[in-house]
């Protein structure tokens, strides 16, 4: 029977990379892209093959550029022929007033975290309503619900794909396709190593959890949504220690 495969955009470091591991623990193959890392991330893949004998490839690639997103999904049809689950996890943030905010640099913002997420699905739904299943899961953030002082283009990305996450939910629930986005709260990754430890204290002190979750919790939830029923769908499911 063939093994059921999973792309996971980002899975250099942080989230992405400990979704890799979560999901090749699950018997998935691997699709992974990162946008830097490529020598990295070809090794980290290869101990996932031995340990897990799953299959895996690497896309190290922009996915803010539609023409790259397009060619990546060309070696997944070679690879696997398309992917049963999509992860949409790649993302960069901006700390800044929006006054001051070049004009170019909103678009890397929208670019990476949106647009990104519009390419990747637009390749992956043929294949899944082919299949009348699939799944995919928006890696998200409580600031695209509540927003964020001097993250106003991180939250309006992140705002955009919780509703491109609903939206996309109607148009392929018909196909038994599910899409999800899990809004993170804070996670000890290095998006979070501007706090210095007196600021890192106070936050922690505001989450009802106490702490910055280790990137493997989020993991785990990923896959774990993955597997659930596809009625489940249209969600934007906060994983944020209690803290919005
Ligand atoms: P990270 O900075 O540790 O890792 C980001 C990953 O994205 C890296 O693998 C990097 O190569 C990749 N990437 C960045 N730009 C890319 C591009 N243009 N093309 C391809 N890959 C690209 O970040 P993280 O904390 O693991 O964040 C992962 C996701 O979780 C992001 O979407 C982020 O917005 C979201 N998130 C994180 C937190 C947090 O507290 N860390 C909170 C809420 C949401």
């Amino acid at each position: 029977m063939k093994r059921k495969s999973v792309l996971i955009t980002g899975a250099s470091r942080g989230i992405g990379r400990a979704a890799a591991a979560a999901f090749a623990k699950g018997g998935y193959d691997l699709v992974l892209n990162c946008i830097h890392s490529g020598k990295e991330l070809n090794s980290f893949a290869g101990k996932l093959r031995e340990e897990f004998g799953i299959q895996t490839l690497c896309c190290c690639g922009d996915v803010s550029s539609y023409a790259f997103v397009c060619r990546m999904f060309e070696e997944i049809a070679d690879f696997c022929k398309g992917v049963d689950v999509l992860v949409n996890n790649a993302g960069i943030s901006y700390i800044g007033l929006l006054e001051e905010m070049p004009y170019e640099e909103w678009e890397r913002v929208l670019h990476t975290n949106l647009t990104s997420v519009f390419s990747c699905c637009k390749c992956a739904i043929p294949y899944m309503v082919a299949q009348k299943a699939g799944r995919i899961i928006n890696v998200s953030s409580d600031w695209g619900v509540y927003g964020a002082s001097c993250e106003a283009a991180y939250s309006a990305a992140k705002g955009g794909m919780n509703a491109l996450t609903k939206a996309l939910a109607k148009e392929l629930a018909p196909s038994n396709v599910q899409v999800n986005a899990v809004a993170c709260g804070v996670i000890d990754t290095d998006m979070n190593t501007g706090f210095d430890e007196e600021e890192r204290r106070c936050l922690e002190e505001e989450i009802p959890a106490g702490y910055f979750a280790k990137p493997e919790e989020v993991a785990e939830f990923l896959y774990q949504l993955a597997e659930t029923p596809p009625y489940l769908t249209g969600q934007i499911i906060a994983f944020d220690g209690g803290w919005m």
